[in-house]
């Protein structure tokens, strides 16, 4: 069996960033993989979307991932939702997970993840990228700085703009998506160093800067109180 052999992750997005996490997910040997994806293959996502070739367009993203996965990692198991993560379907799907990554570039979603992982106690990956820049933040229950934390709060939509409002460089994708995944993996071979430090990185100007989250006394995720917060919005992926 390989090394995760025994180990699930769910990937929310199959886009931009959930195409790098899953392949190298799948290539590290990590047994069963949740991909969730509500959208469809468009022409424009072929650019940074590696998973995808010309014939998809008009697929479903998830069951195209899951097709170019299969043949890719055989052994993989791979279960293919194809639809938005919502609020309410997001506990059932961590619930069978290892460690969950949000690979939907929507800062929105981001803070439903943190609160609902750390709730459920499974180790999730953060991250985000738009135009040159991008994020990375592992959380994971007790240790360190989440999320919320580092952001306080979701941002207004005219606040934050979206990888389809401002572009997104491709290559800039798979690095973020390359650095969410080690983080994953990392976090399923046990280690809780990494926790709570985001790595951003500035693909223009070679910049890639570390810095550890200290968790805030403030933080209702971090002490169990977002239970009762109301839910954010439901996700979009970056297309
Ligand atoms: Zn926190």
């Amino acid at each position: 069996m390989a090394v995760h052999g025994d180990k699930s992750a769910l990937i929310v997005g199959a886009g931009g960033l959930g195409c790098p996490v899953a392949v190298a997910l799948a290539e590290a040997g990590v047994g069963h993989l949740v991909l969730v994806d509500g959208d469809r293959v468009e022409p424009s996502n072929l650019q940074r979307q590696t998973l995808f070739w010309p014939a998809d367009v008009g697929r479903a993203k998830v069951e195209a991932a899951r097709d170019r996965l299969a043949a890719r990692a055989p052994q993989l198991r791979i279960t293919a939702v194809a639809e938005r993560a919502s609020p309410a379907r997001l506990d059932a799907m961590l619930g069978g997970v290892d460690v969950a990554i949000d690979a939907t570039d929507d800062p929105g979603f981001g803070f439903l993840l943190n609160d609902r992982a750390l709730s459920l106690g499974v180790p999730a990956v953060l991250g985000g990228v738009v135009r040159f820049e991008g994020l990375v933040l592992p959380v994971a229950p007790g240790h360190g700085g989440c999320w919320r934390c580092l952001f306080e709060d979701e941002p207004a939509p005219h606040e934050v703009a979206s990888c389809g409002d401002a572009g997104v460089l491709g290559a800039m994708a798979g690095v973020v998506g390359h650095l969410q995944a080690a983080s994953a993996l990392d976090l399923l071979a046990g280690s809780r160093h990494e926790v709570g430090v985001v790595t951003t990185i500035d693909g223009l100007r070679g910049r890639v800067r570390r810095v550890r989250v200290p968790p805030s006394e403030h933080c209702p995720a971090c002490h169990g109180a977002a239970r009762a917060s109301a839910p954010p919005r439901e996700s979009a992926s970056c297309s």
